[in-house]
């Protein structure tokens, strides 16, 4: 089933390790969403199926949108589809921006899930991340989020940090598992290019991302989360049952997604495309449309696409199924071609023997062993194209 994507591209202040885009400086936002308005108008069709599952506002930081801000979202969205009973609709939020006025505002529009970017219940680590929060304004718009009855809540934790000790680490799942939270994803610090800890590490103004660190905090992670019943789906996503995140398992299940905003990404099955990742460049393309009329062409400089190959289908269909508890399915690459079905029995043989990986009749699965390895052992079983 389709799906929404809403990509707002401003935060307060830029995270040490984040390379996703956005803008610091907010001065562009009310232009920002009347543009992706206008882009919700001129892409209406990239969605055949006109019935949404799920809308998922990221970025960024949605929660710097006003109420009447998202109110527009919504109108807009269901001039053109419909979106079904039950659907999700996620809005990431950072603690700093969630104080009980805009958790009773956000209660007000048709948000039904939070997706709240807690990182660490610890000001060390959120000082070496350079969040615009602290340790104490996370767990008070926990409390807050939790009092408020939305239907699904979710927090992003990080590990693997140079800060976070095997001891802090233990107890911000102790923290979480506390607030009874449904749905918790976890990420390992990674150091991207282009970003300031990259920066930080190349002079040694920080300490190099440990590994060895890393690996046995997901491994302690993966068990405390078995504790205390909730289901590894993804590689990096937990959730008690019945709790699964409905936008992001889309995604791994290769169901069409309409993405609007600078750097968003859309999918219909045939192909991939990616908006401009530049706010003004973004603006430029949309803003000489005339207002909320369909034009007669998509305007250029707005995205670039990919048709997708056989090989390309393969690769995203085992990377994706080995990060999830659906795991790779034999006779999904038996209808892709025999040639596939046999290259991957091939190539993920050896990972079978040394206990990283298993075999179940038709499926192939990531052991909690293979699971840290997870984009390698994929890379392996990938055909070169
Ligand atoms: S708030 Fe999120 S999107 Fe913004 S800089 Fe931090 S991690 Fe990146």
């Amino acid at each position: 089933m389709p799906s929404i994507y809403l990509h707002i591209p401003f935060c307060k202040q830029a995270c040490h390790y984040c390379n996703f885009h956005f803008s610091t400086s907010l001065k562009y936002k009310a232009e920002m969403v009347k543009a992706m308005l206008q882009e919700l108008e001129v892409r209406q069709d990239y969605l055949i199926d006109k019935e949404l599952d799920s809308i998922y506002f990221g970025g960024g930081t949605p929660s710097l949108l006003t109420e009447g801000e998202l109110m527009l979202f919504f109108e807009q969205i269901e001039k053109r589809f419909t979106i079904k009973p039950g659907a999700e609709i996620t809005l990431e939020a950072n603690p700093d921006d969630l104080t009980k006025e805009k958790i009773t505002a956000l209660r007000r529009t048709p948000v039904n899930r939070l997706s709240i970017g807690v990182q660490s219940f610890f000001e060390e680590d959120l000082r070496f991340f350079n969040r615009a929060h602290n340790a104490r304004e996370a767990r008070i718009c926990l409390e807050e989020a939790c009092a408020a009855g939305f239907a699904g809540l979710t927090i992003d934790l990080i590990y693997g940090s140079p800060t976070t000790s095997d001891a802090h680490w233990e107890e911000n799942l102790n923290i979480t598992f506390g607030y009874d939270i449904p749905h918790v994803s976890c990420y390992a610090l990674t150091v991207e290019e282009r970003t300031a800890l990259s920066h930080f590490i190349q002079t040694g103004k920080a300490p190099p991302v440990d590994e060895a660190r890393a690996a046995r905090q997901f491994g302690e992670l993966v068990a405390a989360m078995q504790d205390h019943g909730y289901l590894q789906y993804e590689i990096s996503n937990f959730a008690r049952p019945g709790h699964f995140a409905a936008h992001n398992s889309s995604y791994w299940k290769g169901e069409p997604y309409l993405g609007l905003g600078p750097s968003a990404h859309s999918y219909n099955g045939e192909s991939r495309q990616w908006n401009v990742a530049n706010n003004a460049k973004y603006l430029r393309a949309l803003q000489d449309l005339p207002g909320f009329t369909k034009p007669a062409s998509l305007p250029t400089g707005l995205f670039e696409i990919e048709h997708l190959s056989p090989n390309d289908r393969y690769n995203e269909y085992v990377m994706t199924g080995l990060r999830t508890l659906w795991g790779v399915e034999l006779f999904r690459l038996r209808q892709m071609g025999e040639d596939y079905e046999r290259h991957f029995l091939r190539h993920i043989q050896s990972f079978i023997d040394t206990g990283q990986a298993t075999q179940e009749g038709e499926t192939v699965r990531l052991t909690d062993a293979g699971k840290f390895l997870a984009d390698g052992i994929a890379a392996a079983v990938f055909v070169v194209t």
